[in-house]
């Protein structure tokens, strides 16, 4: 998509401090983190939102939260603990229309989120 922020990250026209890629998947940190590891796991392929992939989609989230996993390993906050969110659409608070997850650690994490 042309005017995709993440996909121009993607597509290498964008710099973003990438931690992880593979085939299917890329993570980058957040520019304005919420934690001390506050990175972005998204699909390549570009996907608007959770509830707008398609049933072909659905085995890129196993790619991603594989990706989750390792990165909470390198980053060094599997055995600390840390939050996954997926914001979806407006009410969810979605700002960038590119399916991602944040991986949020490094802090205590407080519930209810606001
Ligand atoms: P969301 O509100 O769930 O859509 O999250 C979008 C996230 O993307 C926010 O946390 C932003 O700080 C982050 N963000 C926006 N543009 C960039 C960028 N160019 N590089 C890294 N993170 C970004």
């Amino acid at each position: 998509m042309d005017d995709c922020i993440f996909c121009k990250i993607v597509a290498g026209k964008i710099s973003a401090q990438i931690v992880h890629q593979d085939k299917s998947v890329l993570a980058f940190r957040d520019l304005n983190p919420q934690a001390p590891v506050h990175i972005l796991i998204i699909p390549r392929k570009h996907i608007d939102q959770i509830s707008s992939m398609e049933e072909a989609d659905l085995p890129l989230l196993g790619d991603i939260y594989g990706a989750v996993k390792t990165i909470a390993l390198q980053e060094g906050i599997s055995e600390t603990g840390f939050r996954v969110v997926a914001n979806n659409g407006p009410d969810g608070g979605q700002t960038v229309g590119h399916l991602h997850l944040h991986l949020l650690g490094g802090r205590l994490m407080h519930w209810p989120p606001g």
